[in-house]
């Protein structure tokens, strides 16, 4: 079983169809050999049927000519002129039918014996008692007929008495007839009943090999489409998984381990191994990217998003801004940065710009975006916040900066100004109103928020 499960389609749909062939084949066979058994029953009850065929056929003549002669008897009167002898022509006629008899009987008895006819045994008696009084009617016809000849002037009842029992002796003859003829009936009605069961036998055999034919046919395309499905689906999903840049569904349990090892089983094997392939390439290929992409938008002592994410997220707000989700910035410096790398060393003026920008995350929305402008100023982009929000947010800002107590960096303060999106404001415009504001906190003496138009 588990041979045939592994072998290739070819093997499979091959001997599926050996299978169904030798099940025709074992059909073909029986009615072969149904049909030599109906021919060789049909032979037996030919040799049954046609010699008591014969036997009544002869009986019959017999039977007509006895009437034929009882009647010109009847008609000459009793005078037996024209006749050789009418007792001499009667036991001619009842030898011949005493013959005819036993080879009926003979016959019936051989093939019964062979089993040949079915011949119940109250029915045999029938028959031998039926002889038996057919018999005695013959010989009472023989006295009653020797009678009529003996006297000189027949009396009507001895005419009427020998039509008696020529009437009783017809009527036996005519019994014995009716039942040799049934046993002939007997012996077509066990051959049709072989027909019968012939033409059933064989029409369920051949409706079987045709449901088989048809389950099998059925099974094939089933199992073969369902393994066809299965290949279009991981097509499907390396489709979507490029149009989508999303990684593709890879199953963890290994399917293609309970699939059989046919050319679909391989197939589906290689699109396995080509689907977790690809599945690698573009886990590995997305992280690339998204390194590129922090490279790419990110400063990388900050973490802030640079100048060139600035260029590209400014034109996004606008164009939101446009649509009615306003937006306001706020710009920030820190203050006599210059002194602190002077007093301090670069390394903890770059400290002090880390300490700055993570400040400034924790002051902030997770909507909100924050930008490294260049040197020690940073810009804060805060979607559907009007001025107010905002100049308070850089307030909040200045105030935990002001407040820190961190050994590791020397203490320091900000400088911020806040503008908001107006209508018609583009990249420059919004962001020169920012800078405006911050060089007001500057030349106020630091320090200190100052928002647009104020
Ligand atoms: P103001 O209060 O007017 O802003 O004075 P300032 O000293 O902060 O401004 P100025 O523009 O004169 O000086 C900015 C300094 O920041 C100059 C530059 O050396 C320093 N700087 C720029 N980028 C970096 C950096 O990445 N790391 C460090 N440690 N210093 C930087
Ligand atoms: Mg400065
Ligand atoms: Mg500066």
């Amino acid at each position: 079983m588990l041979q045939w499960f592994n072998a290739s389609l070819n093997r499979k749909i091959g001997s599926l169809f050996v299978l169904l062939l030798s099940f025709l084949f074992v059909v073909i066979i029986f009615s072969i050999y149904k049909l030599r058994l109906i021919d060789f029953e049909m032979k037996q009850v030919a040799e049954v049927d046609i010699p008591l065929n014969e036997v009544i056929g002869h009986a019959e003549m017999l039977q007509l000519k006895q009437h034929i002669f009882m009647e010109q008897f009847r008609r000459l009167g009793g005078s037996n002129e024209s006749f050789s002898s009418p007792e001499t022509q009667f036991d001619q006629r009842r030898d011949a039918l005493s013959t005819l008899l036993n080879r009926a009987v003979n016959i019936i008895n051989k093939n019964v014996e062979r089993h040949k006819i079915r011949f119940e045994l109250l029915e045999h008696e029938a028959l031998l008692s039926e002889i038996e009084a057919f018999h005695q009617h013959s010989d009472d016809f023989e006295r009653q007929l020797g009678h009529i000849l003996s006297v000189q002037n027949i009396s009507e009842s001895d005419w009427r008495d020998l039509e008696n029992v020529a009437f009783l002796l017809d009527r036996s003859m005519g019994i014995i007839l009716t039942q040799i003829e049934s046993l002939s009936l007997e012996a077509a009605k066990y051959t049709e009943k072989h027909e019968r069961e012939f033409m059933f036998i064989n029409g369920m055999l051949g409706a079987g090999a045709l449901v088989i034919g048809l389950l099998l046919t059925v099974y094939i395309i089933q199992v073969i489409r369902i393994r066809i499905l299965r290949i279009h689906h991981q097509v499907d999903n390396i489709h979507e998984s490029i149009e989508t840049g999303t990684p593709i569904k890879v199953s963890s349990v290994d399917e293609s381990e309970s699939n059989p090892q046919d050319e679909l089983g391989e197939l589906e094997q290689d699109l396995q191994k080509v689907v977790r392939r690809l599945s690698d390439e573009m886990v590995s290929r997305m992280e690339a990217e998204r390194q590129l992409m922090v490279l790419v938008t990110k400063d990388k002592l900050t973490g802030a998003y640079n100048r060139h994410k600035w260029d590209e997220q400014i034109k996004v707000s606008l164009d939101l801004a446009q649509r009615g989700t306003v937006f306001s910035l706020i710009m920030l410096d820190i203050d006599c940065f210059k002194k602190i790398n002077d007093q301090f060393g670069h390394q903890v003026g770059d400290a002090v710009l880390q300490f700055f920008a993570s400040s400034l995350l924790q002051c902030l929305r997770k909507s909100d975006l924050l930008f490294r402008m260049g040197g020690e100023e940073f810009a804060v982009l805060l979607p559907q916040q009007p001025l107010e929000k905002a100049t308070q947010v850089a307030e909040r800002i200045l105030e935990s900066i002001e407040m820190t107590d961190d050994d590791r960096i020397p203490p320091f303060t900000v400088s911020a100004g806040v503008s908001t999106y107006r209508s018609g404001d583009d990249d420059n415009s919004i962001l020169t109103r920012a800078d405006k504001a911050l060089y007001q906190s500057k030349l106020n003496g630091r320090n200190r928020v100052t928002s647009e138009g104020a």
